[in-house]
Order: C-alpha cells, then sequence, then structure tokens
C-alpha cells in the first residue's frame, strides 16, 4: 500500500509529488498519458509575481479579488498573493531561467487585469519549460511514476483509499492519504457544447466527480473562462490561444465596425463577453464558417521591433512565418476559446478538501480565482498549493 497517490502530472501535481518526496517515501504518481502531459505544458504567457516594486502582495491580491468579482476566498487569495517570491525562487532552484533584461532585471510583461507589469516569462512557453525541469525532479525524487494510468474511481474503505485505473486492463492500488491534482473539465465541455478550446485532451474533469462522490465540496464550479483570443486560422491551431499580453503591449482588436476599446471593455472575462455579444450582434468578421475577429499586431511591432517579437513571442512569430504573413499588414483571426474553469473542490490553506486524508492542488480546486482568474495567476496556483498540499499530504 502506497502512502501517498497523487492523480495528474501538470504543474500541481508534479509540484506536489516533489515536495512530498523530501518529507517520505512510498509515494505513487498515476497519470493518465506521458508524464508532463498537461494544459500545464501549454502555458505561454507567463506567471504573475509581485515581487518588485512598485508591485506587491497587496496590489496582487486587490487586483486578483477584482478580477474573481469577489467571488475568491479571500485567505486563500492571501496564500497565492503572498507567496510569489518564495515560488520564483523555489522554480529557479528546479532549473527554470525566466527571462531578463540585458543588465540581468526580470522583465515583467503587462497583462489585463493587473495594475502593474507582473508577468514573469520563459518567451512565449514558459508551460513547456516548468513542465521539463519538474518531471527531470520528479524523475529523480524516488516517486513512482505510472504513465498512461488513467483513474475511473475512487472509493473509501475504512481509512484506505481504492483507486481503481485503467491501464492496460483494470487495476485497483491502495494508498493512505490521496492528493488530487487532475486539472480542469475544459476539453470535455468544449466538446459537449461544440466550443473551440485551448485545453489539451486530457482535461475532462471526471476526478472531480469522484471526490464530490467521497463528500468534497465545490466552489464556482460552473464557472468557466474563455481566453478572448484563440486562433481561428491555421486550422491546426483552432483554439489555442494567441498571448494576451500583446493587447497590453499595443496591439488592436477589430471587429467589422472598428477596434474595441480594452481598456473601456476591462477584465478578461468581459472583453470575451463583449465579443460574444458583438458577434451575436453580426459585428463580427466571418472565416469561412467561423466568427472571428482581428487582431493587428503591426503597433507592437513598430513600438519595439521585429527582434522583441521574435525573441518574446518565439511562437507567435513561428506561427506567422509557417502561415507566410506579413505581420505589418497582416492580422491575425481570433474568437474567445474555453480556456479554464475557475472553481472546483474547496480546499483550506493547507489544500486538505475536507474529506480525510484528501488533499488537492491546482485547476481542480475552486475557491483560489473566485469566478474569473486573472491571468498568471494559475500557474502560481499550481506551485504555490501543489506544494501546500505535497507537505501536507506527506504528513497526513
Ligand atoms: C493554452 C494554455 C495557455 C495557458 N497559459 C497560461 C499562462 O500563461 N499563465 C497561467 O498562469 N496559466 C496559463 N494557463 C492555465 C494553466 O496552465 C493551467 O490551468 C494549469 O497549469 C493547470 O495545472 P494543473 O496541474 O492543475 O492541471 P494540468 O496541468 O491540466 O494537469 C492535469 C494532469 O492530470 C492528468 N489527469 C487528468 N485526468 C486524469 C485521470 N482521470 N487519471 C489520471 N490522470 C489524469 C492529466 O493527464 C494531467 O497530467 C494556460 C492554459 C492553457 C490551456
Amino acid at each position: 500500500m502506497y502512502k501517498v497517490v497523487i492523480i495528474g502530472s501538470g504543474g500541481a501535481g508534479m509540484t506536489a509529488a516533489i515536495e512530498a518526496s523530501k518529507n517520505i517515501d512510498n509515494i505513487l504518481l498515476l497519470t493518465k498519458s506521458g508524464l508532463g502531459f498537461s494544459n500545464t505544458a501549454m502555458a505561454q504567457g507567463g506567471i504573475a509575481a509581485s515581487i518588485c516594486e512598485p508591485d506587491n502582495p497587496e496590489v496582487h491580491y486587490e487586483d486578483t479579488m477584482k478580477c474573481g468579482h469577489f467571488d475568491n476566498v479571500p485567505a486563500l487569495v492571501r496564500v497565492l498573493t503572498g507567496s510569489s517570491m518564495e515560488v520564483v525562487r523555489w522554480l529557479e532552484e528546479q532549473g527554470l531561467n525566466f527571462d531578463r533584461d540585458k543588465t540581468g532585471r526580470y522583465m515583467f510583461k503587462p497583462s489585463i487585469g493587473s495594475t502593474f507589469p507582473r508577468l514573469l516569462s520563459c518567451g512565449d512557453n514558459i508551460g513547456a519549460r516548468i513542465v521539463t525541469v519538474l518531471a527531470e525532479k520528479v524523475r529523480g525524487s524516488g516517486v513512482t511514476v505510472k504513465e498512461n494510468h488513467r483513474v475511473l474511481d475512487i472509493k473509501r474503505r475504512k481509512k484506505v483509499f481504492q483507486v481503481y485505473c485503467e491501464a492496460n486492463g483494470r487495476i485497483v492500488i491502495e494508498c493512505e492519504r490521496i492528493l488530487l491534482s487532475s486539472g480542469g473539465s475544459c476539453y470535455k465541455i468544449a466538446a459537449q457544447k461544440k466550443l473551440i478550446t485551448s485545453n489539451c485532451s486530457d482535461a475532462t474533469g471526471e476526478v472531480m466527480e469522484m471526490a464530490v462522490k467521497l463528500g468534497a465540496k465545490t466552489a464556482e464550479r460552473d464557472s468557466l473562462q474563455y481566453h478572448p483570443m484563440g486562433y481561428v486560422l491555421p486550422l491546426s491551431l483552432r483554439g489555442r490561444p494567441v498571448p494576451e499580453s500583446l493587447l497590453s503591449l499595443g496591439a488592436v482588436l477589430s471587429d467589422r465596425e472598428g477596434p474595441i476599446d480594452i481598456e473601456k471593455v476591462g477584465r478578461r472575462s468581459d472583453l470575451s463577453a463583449y465579443m460574444f455579444k458583438r458577434h451575436d450582434e453580426n459585428k463580427a468578421y466571418r472565416v469561412g464558417e467561423a466568427g472571428a475577429f482581428k487582431l493587428d499586431i503591426s503597433p507592437v511591432l513598430e513600438k519595439y521591433g521585429k527582434d522583441f517579437l521574435k525573441k518574446s513571442f518565439p511562437g507567435l512569430a513561428s506561427v506567422a512565418k509557417t502561415q507566410g504573413m506579413d505581420l505589418d499588414k497582416d492580422p491575425f483571426f481570433v474568437f474567445p476559446t474555453l480556456h479554464y474553469q475557475n472553481g472546483g473542490i474547496v480546499i483550506d490553506g493547507n489544500a486538505w478538501t475536507g474529506v480525510e486524508g484528501m488533499y488537492a492542488a491546482g485547476e481542480i480546486t475552486g475557491g483560489v480565482h473566485g469566478s474569473n482568474r486573472l491571468m498568471g495567476n494559475s500557474l502560481l496556483d499550481v506551485i504555490c498549493f501543489g506544494r501546500i498540499a505535497g507537505i501536507a499530504a506527506a504528513r497526513g
């Protein structure tokens, strides 16, 4: 029997595994696909880090609550926004290098809803970099990893959890404590509602239902976030987000009647809602059958130069290149894409779910982000609460 079983190998699960393994042996990490296959691996923009003046955790707290429509649990937001210095240091200890300027100082990117530029990035593929360094640490941590193990059900017999898995046949694994870090459900919901989504195909949400059956409570569980700028074209990237920080850097989003005033429209949720409204009013462009908005990034090129784009947004620059686009003239076409599950399982400040022996961290949880997550706060969440959950589950 294992002491702790961790479900999922995104940012939250792997962080938890690393921290738990510093405290105890006999830990198992189960994951549906390969180690690190997750939404975390797809993150682009950056992690929120209120670590340099004039920014600070208090302003970060206010921004997070406001963005979350004040539906957040204040105590969890305090833990989150107070953690960024420690989280940045921890990630650097694992081997992550954030972008810095020529003098060696952190480069903070602006983002909608944040009072000050607050996003620390690694080009535009921070998620893949985080997953790479964490996977290497997990492999060296002594934690047993079982890939291609899909959890089908979790039962409780007295004080023992029984985890039913599909892995070339059905198996049952027993453990004393369980840590849920299996992410959100946007991929499944998008498929049901025929929406475009930014999420990976493992984001199907079934583990949250299992936790509810065992007595876990949920908060804001039906609250979903749309990223305003999913690619409409190319088709191979449909739904994947174009980095939103481009808007804060001066890119212009337009419908058929002209530019949208981003400052006036406001938060991520408000912008997506506004775009859906404009689409319903027949003010969006059409690309084939799909509604679309134009994103002109030539003002960003004018202001910062083409090299800046290549360095800071290499993924975007490469899409433009493979599509043969001249970014001084050719816009991207975008549309809101289903992106994030704002709510989920209720936890306390120790990542405990209220069910004996059951902990949770990351996108599966609810309360931290209220009903609308502030950009960059999810990566902060998975590392901050992943660490807390790993330590708490190890101690029991
Ligand atoms: C395209 C994209 C860009 C993003 N950009 C940013 C950004 O710039 N900044 C930011 O802060 N956030 C960003 N986010 C959000 C953020 O990356 C994720 O919400 C967050 O990383 C979720 O981490 P997680 O560990 O909770 O879940 P995930 O990373 O989704 O990991 C869940 C894990 O659980 C496994 N799993 C699921 N179900 C089962 C099961 N039944 N059995 C076994 N294993 C299971 C999955 O295979 C996966 O390994 C982005 C998200 C997307 C999709």
